[in-house]
């Protein structure tokens, strides 16, 4: 337990009557708010939220109406247009609104778009970025989205377009050739395309993947397998959505870097899993 500093008000903006926030709530623990999305809930008067925001966050808006904005309860999800322009609705009655997102609104969340209805319908917006689920969540599983011994570039792809279909403007040679590690998001549904897909454009069967779902909660998990191997294990393990999976050696360091399982006392695996040779600090 610690005493969070007292903030000094320079770092934290006034969110106006008439003005639009549009901001991440990162991937699921509330510990990973930023200092800005904490500001803009304690002043909010609505929180219009996605579904994989953790509601606990919106205990942290004592004033606010909470509007949600997603799927539930089978209902198909609020129409997107529907959405922007309920956010235009409530700037132009006064209100002071968060719109609140999963991750990062920018990174496969649609906030592009309703950022952009907002300016063309005139709403003032801040942007507040948040922590998105490729980084953050493969954090929390033990995996670094770069690491020098791997990787110079990643990639992230999404799994399915709006409507749910695997998206049919995706250049897999490409995606395949173009980085060392791939990061899908929303790949469960076609996993199965996605892994013949890799395999057909020459990516190995025995390269290393892992599945993060509902990554940073403490619903969290993680499973290890292959590429060759992805499918039967992902359905062995029964594990649903929200997933992560992340294509490439880097999914190797979660044997020494697995530290949520150290902190429930189970050891690092393997020391040196890339087999360097040498200490990681020598460069
Ligand atoms: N803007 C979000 C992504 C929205 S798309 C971000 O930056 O993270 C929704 C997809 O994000 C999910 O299908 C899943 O692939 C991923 N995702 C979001 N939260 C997640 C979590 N806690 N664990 C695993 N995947 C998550």
């Amino acid at each position: 337990m610690s005493n969070l500093p007292h903030i000094p008000s320079q770092f934290l903006p006034t969110l106006d009557a008439g003005w639009v926030w549009l901001c991440g709530a990162g991937p699921g623990d509330p510990g990973l708010l930023t200092i800005h999305a904490l500001n803009a809930l304690q002043q909010a008067d609505v929180v219009i939220y996605d579904a994989l925001v953790n509601e606990a966050i919106l205990d942290w808006a004592p004033n606010a109406i909470k509007e949600y904005a997603g799927k539930r309860g089978g209902k198909p999800s609020a129409v997107q247009r529907d959405i922007s322009l309920r956010l235009v609705e409530l700037a132009n009655q006064g209100k002071r609104v968060l719109r609140l997102k999963g991750g990062d609104p920018f990174v496969f969340g649609r906030g592009g778009e309703e950022a952009q209805t907002l300016v063309q319908h005139g709403v003032p917006i801040r942007i507040i970025p948040g922590i998105s689920a490729g980084i953050g969540g493969l954090a929390y599983a033990g995996i670094p989205v770069t690491h020098r011994d791997v990787n110079q570039s990643v990639t992230f792809v999404t799994g399915h377009d709006q409507s749910g279909q695997s998206p049919s403007n995706l250049n897999w040679q490409a995606i395949s050739d173009g980085s060392q590690v791939l990061v899908i998001y929303m790949g469960i549904k076609h996993v199965e395309r996605i892994q013949g897909q890799l395999l057909s454009a020459g990516r190995p069967s025995d390269e290393p993947v892992a599945v993060v779902t509902n990554a940073t909660t403490d619903k969290q998990r993680v499973l290890e397998t292959t590429l060759g191997g992805l499918k039967t294990d992902l359905d062995a393990a029964g594990m649903s959505p929200p997933a992560i999976i992340c294509i490439g050696r880097s999914v190797l360091m979660r044997q020494v870097l697995d530290w949520q399982g150290m902190l429930t006392g189970t050891p690092a695996r393997d020391l040196d899993p890339l087999g360097r040779g040498r200490p990681a600090e020598a460069s």
